[in-house]
């Protein structure tokens, strides 16, 4: 059988914005709240592919790169938790338009490749914990992490000695040009 990998097209958080948030998480959130997401490996998945051959990994990536959208902003103020998938979350508590296009966008591509397609719709969320199986104390509103999102990428999702890590494979800037 042909080797295949786990991908998904994600925004990866600066690592400013990812230091702060976990010190923030650990400011207000219960120490037992679950399993912490380390800080590098806080992302917000756009499109998640499950296993995919390196064939179809070759044609998402020439798709991907024929996107031209413009960056726009992200403000992280939204937090919550689900119960059903054990995780807390942080996100939008409003989806920037430039997001939903951007997802809307990898998941079409994504669904006429052939590759696994969520039968969810599209909540953009950062996971902050996993493993969180009874009901978690959320902090309260008012906290905001804003950031510009001028790029995204494909990553692979390694499991090895116990622990996931993501690998970016490819890069894409949000631009309305051409190169
Ligand atoms: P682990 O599952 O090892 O605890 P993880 O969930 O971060 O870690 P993956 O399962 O490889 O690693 O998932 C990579 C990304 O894709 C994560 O953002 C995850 O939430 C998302 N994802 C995984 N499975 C699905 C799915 N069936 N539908 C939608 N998104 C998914
Ligand atoms: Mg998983």
């Amino acid at each position: 059988m042909a080797e295949s990998r786990r991908l998904f097209f994600a925004l990866t958080l600066p690592s400013e914005v990812q230091q702060q948030i976990i010190h923030w998480r650990a400011a207000e959130f219960p120490a037992d709240a679950g399993r912490p997401v380390a800080a590098a490996n806080l992302h917000l998945t756009l499109a998640f592919l499950g296993d995919v051959s390196e064939e179809k990994c070759r044609a998402l990536s020439r798709l991907a790169g024929r996107i031209r959208q413009p960056g726009f902003n992200l403000k992280l103020d939204d937090a919550g938790q689900w119960l059903r998938s054990s995780v807390v979350w942080m996100g939008p508590r409003q989806a920037p338009r430039g997001l939903l296009q951007l997802a809307n966008m990898l998941r079409s591509q994504a669904a006429r490749s052939g590759c696994y397609q969520s039968p969810l719709p599209f909540h953009p969320h950062i996971t902050l914990y996993r493993n969180a199986i009874r009901p978690v104390a959320l902090p309260a509103p008012g906290f905001s992490w804003q950031f510009r999102v001028e790029e995204f990428s494909l990553y692979q999702s390694i499991f090895e000695q116990g622990r996931t890590r993501y690998q970016t494979l490819e890069r894409w800037p949000l631009t309305n040009k051409e190169e």
